[in-house]
């Protein structure tokens, strides 16, 4: 079993391997044996295959009182009975012989698996010699709470394992890095190849995609939880969250994967926007959140063709450049990549559909109240001011300038406004000149600064007085939608353009740039409003 592999074992094998699909176990934790009950049948109800009965969990167990309950027939799910002790993660504290007795009595009274650490694995097997039902399947497991050992140190593990007999085994491991769990991969892959039945996950933020991207490399079967607050290991997705936002059920070896490298990432609603515009269009892909410490090291480690796009944000759009073979011009001059796609020859190229997307919106916002036949943008000439030299301001600025706008920078950090536009030929300003600056009408406006965004709701960057200069006053702040503003702006009646528009049209230019596909409009436009 403990062979060398290699980064390439992350593909998949082919089809020629039979693999049953991925079960989706719910994690049962309650505190009384009815209570579990009702949480097995609530998972059952939720599409799970797999309920597992947390026998430390439970206050007071009395094993031939409470199993009877938790075993009885006609069950809503197949038991996986697991009683685990202190000293592997779990809370039962006591000794090791009432515990294999109560699960050998879960065995009895026909659990469908029964979990038993690899420490004691021997002991208990000599115990049930000969005294196992067909219908039960043992899984031998291992929990590391710590780190991912090397690939070979998981090889080994597997080769361990299986000596004890295990019908499955499994493994547990902790994330440092992202990466680790490439080697997770590689030993799931490795030990489909050889038809070991094993579930392999790593816990924590770090770790999260080895719980939705199991199917894909043929684990047995993966967690999700009942609700939030109900894990019971780090970083459970819920079991709905599993099959409505990843699409698990649809997710097998030639699933592409594509994902937001971030840092945080856990709160981004991107994986809900795609997951459901890939499903819309029949995109054989899932999208996932990467909790990423390192962009190279993590383009490097998941360099096979299957991990085929990316989403870039906070801290990681200017590192994403770097990492790029090939980056579109306008994104080098913003100097950031938002989007990053794996041609088919392995190179990585860059965009910026950050910039795209609100320039597109304001052109259209301006050219839905003045219908024009030319194809030239309606920002040619015009005088357009940004207010904020940050990532957003840049984008907005070179953008504008790329249209034949003629762009003025004000920043709250003056130094700031100097260095951008000295970057791309345009005058700064300080915050408090842009008060009296109207050098002719019809101006449009670009706020790039986070002003008036939640729960600062009634900042605004610029005086309602000031406003009555612009025709058209865009807001890159997208919650709330309606700012003040777009709001006082549309009041002294200038168009406005809001920051919602831009965030829709950077996710279908991703979307674009993923499938090859023109982007589902409505659909993506319906999820951002009900769900983001
Ligand atoms: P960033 O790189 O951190 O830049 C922030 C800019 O805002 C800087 O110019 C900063 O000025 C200025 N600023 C911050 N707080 C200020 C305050 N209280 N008063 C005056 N100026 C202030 O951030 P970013 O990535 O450009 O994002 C900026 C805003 O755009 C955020 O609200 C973000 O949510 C929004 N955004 C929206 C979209 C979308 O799709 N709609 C996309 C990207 C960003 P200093 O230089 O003086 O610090």
């Amino acid at each position: 079993m403990a062979t060398a592999m290699s980064a390439s074992a992350l593909v998949p094998p082919a089809a020629a391997v039979t693999r049953q699909r991925t079960l989706l176990c719910v994690p049962a934790t309650a505190r009384a044996p009815r209570e579990m009950a009702a949480e097995v049948a609530a998972a059952a109800a939720l599409g799970a295959d797999v309920a597992e009965l947390r026998l430390d969990r439970l206050s007071g167990f009395a094993p031939h009182r409470d199993l009877p309950v938790l075993l009885a027939d006609p069950r809503p799910l197949p038991a996986l009975v697991t009683y685990r002790p202190k000293w592997e993660g779990g809370e039962y504290e006591g000794d090791d012989e009432p515990r294999f007795e109560a699960l050998m009595l879960a065995m009895e009274l026909g659990a469908e698996y029964v979990d038993i650490e690899l420490k004691v694995a021997d002991k208990f097997m000599k115990l049930i010699s000969g005294k196992k039902p067909e219908t039960c399947k043992l899984i031998v497991s291992s929990h590391n709470y710590e780190n991912t050992p090397s690939a070979e140190e998981l090889g080994n593990l597997v080769a361990q394992m299986q000596a004890t007999g295990a019908d499955i085994v499994k493994i547990a491991t902790t994330a440092t890095e992202i990466v680790d769990v490439s080697r997770m991969f590689q030993i799931l892959v490795h030990c489909q190849e050889k038809q070991v039945p094993i579930i392999g996950l790593v816990m924590n933020d770090r770790g999260f995609v080895s719980r939705v991207l199991c199917p894909k490399f043929g684990g047995y079967l993966t967690f999700g939880t009942l609700e939030k607050g109900k894990e019971s290991a780090p970083a459970q997705p819920t079991i709905a969250d599993l099959i409505n936002v990843y699409n698990i059920r649809q997710i097998g070896p030639d699933t592409k994967v594509f994902g937001i490298i971030g840092k945080p990432v856990g709160h981004s609603k991107s994986p809900i926007l795609h997951n459901e515009a890939f499903r819309s269009v029949g995109f054989n892909a899932v999208y996932v959140p990467f909790l990423v410490d390192d962009l190279a090291n993590f383009l490097t480690t998941y360099s096979s063709p299957d991990f085929a796009g990316f989403s870039c944000t906070i801290p990681h759009k200017e590192a994403a450049v770097r990492c790029c073979d090939e980056v579109d011009p306008i994104a080098r001059d913003i100097g950031a990549v938002n989007t990053i796609i794996r041609k088919s020859d392995g190179k990585l190229v860059g965009y910026n559909t950050d910039y795209v997307g609100a320039i597109s919106a304001i052109e259209d916002g301006i050219r839905a109240l003045q219908p024009t036949e030319t194809t030239t943008s309606p920002l040619a000439g015009r005088l357009f001011v940004v207010i904020g030299a940050g990532g957003a301001g840049k984008a907005l600025a070179y953008g504008a300038k790329e249209k034949g706008a003629r762009v003025v920078i004000a920043n709250r950090t003056f130094a700031r406004a100097q260095e951008l536009g000295n970057l791309i030929g345009a005058p700064a300003l300080s915050l408090a000149e842009l008060e009296n600056y109207h050098p002719e009408e019809g101006m449009i406006l670009a706020n790039t600064t986070a002003i008036g965004m939640h729960p600062n709701v009634n900042e605004t960057p610029l005086s309602k007085q000031a406003l009555k200069s612009y025709a058209v006053v865009f807001d890159a702040v997208y919650t709330p939608k309606d700012t003040r503003l777009l709001r006082e702006a549309a009041e002294c009646g200038a168009t406005v353009v809001s920051g919602l528009e831009m965030f829709i049209r950077q996710a279908m230019g991703q979307f674009e740039h993923f499938t090859g596909m023109p982007a589902p409009d409505s659909l993506m436009r319906d999820i951002v409003l009900a769900k983001i």
